[in-house]
């Protein structure tokens, strides 16, 4: 079988250059192309180079239309304008995209949608194994618990995460909604300041705090009269982003048009 052909979008970036790393050692798999955007610095290095590996003979470069010949997948963690404008491009040529990135819009979501109408879309808040089966646990807690159970969910990262709640968060925010049967816009509390008043009952709250070099913690705390459940999750390496986005950019080549989500490509969908 030849190796499947993938393109990193945001290849600069601190996913990006994890990325191509992987690539760049993975079995099965050929580094097809760079992107960045047209003002990046790092337009024209060698993609090898960047990675901190070895010349490959591939420029980073900020025109997508150089590489969807022939590409496979392209996997993105770049920011939500440039994933909405390639997905739209990649719907037009039926390449499969993964896209890590966080932080859309609600029309920025709806254009993505609108995309994997044409082409197979893997999105995900969070592409680790760990925070996957976490949001598993948290449909399940939140469906066995009662409303008199407030769940909160906190989340801690580094200092340069521009967006929040982490599109982790909002994932498990999603999957607590799910397990109740409600519509998290309608139930969300977010960045409480002064005299907020109390608690509205139902609601799911969310806390971000930023600091350091936090790859990423989450947890989904269930407070109910006199007990409290704590689910946690702490991601200590990259890493385990980059093997689950290539485990999506696999699973998505050849797959029918539609948008995915990381718990269709482990198996773990209900
Ligand atoms: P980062 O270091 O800021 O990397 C983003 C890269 O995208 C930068 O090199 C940036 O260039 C580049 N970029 C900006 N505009 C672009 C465009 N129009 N076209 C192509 N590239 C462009 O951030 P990161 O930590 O790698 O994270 C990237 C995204 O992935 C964030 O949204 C983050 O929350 C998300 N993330 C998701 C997961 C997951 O599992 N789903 C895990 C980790 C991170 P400049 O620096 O020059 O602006």
């Amino acid at each position: 079988m030849s190796d499947l052909r993938v393109v990193i979008n945001g290849a600069g970036g601190r996913m990006g250059q994890e990325l191509l790393r992987a690539v760049l050692k993975g079995d099965g798999l050929a580094l097809a192309g760079a992107l960045e955007h047209a003002s990046s610095s790092h337009l024209g290095e060698d993609a090898g180079v960047l990675a901190g590996v070895k010349a490959v003979g591939i420029a980073v470069e900020s025109d997508a239309a150089t590489h969807l010949n022939g590409t496979d997948v392209v996997v993105d963690f770049s920011t939500p304008g440039a994933s909405v404008r390639l997905a739209e491009r990649l719907g037009e040529t039926g390449t499969a995209m993964v896209i890590g990135t966080t932080g859309f819009s609600v029309a920025e979501n709806a254009a993505i949608e609108a995309a994997a109408r044409r082409t197979a879309i893997v999105k995900s808040g969070n592409m680790s194994l760990g925070v996957n089966v976490l949001a598993a646990l948290t449909r399940r807690a939140s469906a066995a618990l009662g409303i008199e159970f407030d769940i909160e969910i906190m989340e801690m990262h580094h200092a340069r995460k521009v967006d929040a709640p982490s599109g982790t968060a909002l994932l498990l925010g999603e999957a607590a909604a799910e397990g109740r049967g409600i519509h998290l816009p309608d139930w969300t509390a977010k960045a409480r300041d002064g005299v907020t008043g109390a608690r509205r009952p139902g609601d799911i709250g969310f806390a971000s705090l930023r600091g350091g070099s936090v790859v990423g913690e989450h947890a989904v705390i269930f407070a109910g009269p006199s007990e409290r459940i704590e689910l946690v999750h702490k991601a200590e390496d990259r890493r385990i982003f980059v093997n689950g986005a290539l485990a999506a950019a696999r699973w998505a080549v050849g797959k029918e048009p539609g948008l995915y989500s990381m718990a269709d490509v482990l198996g773990i969908a209900d």
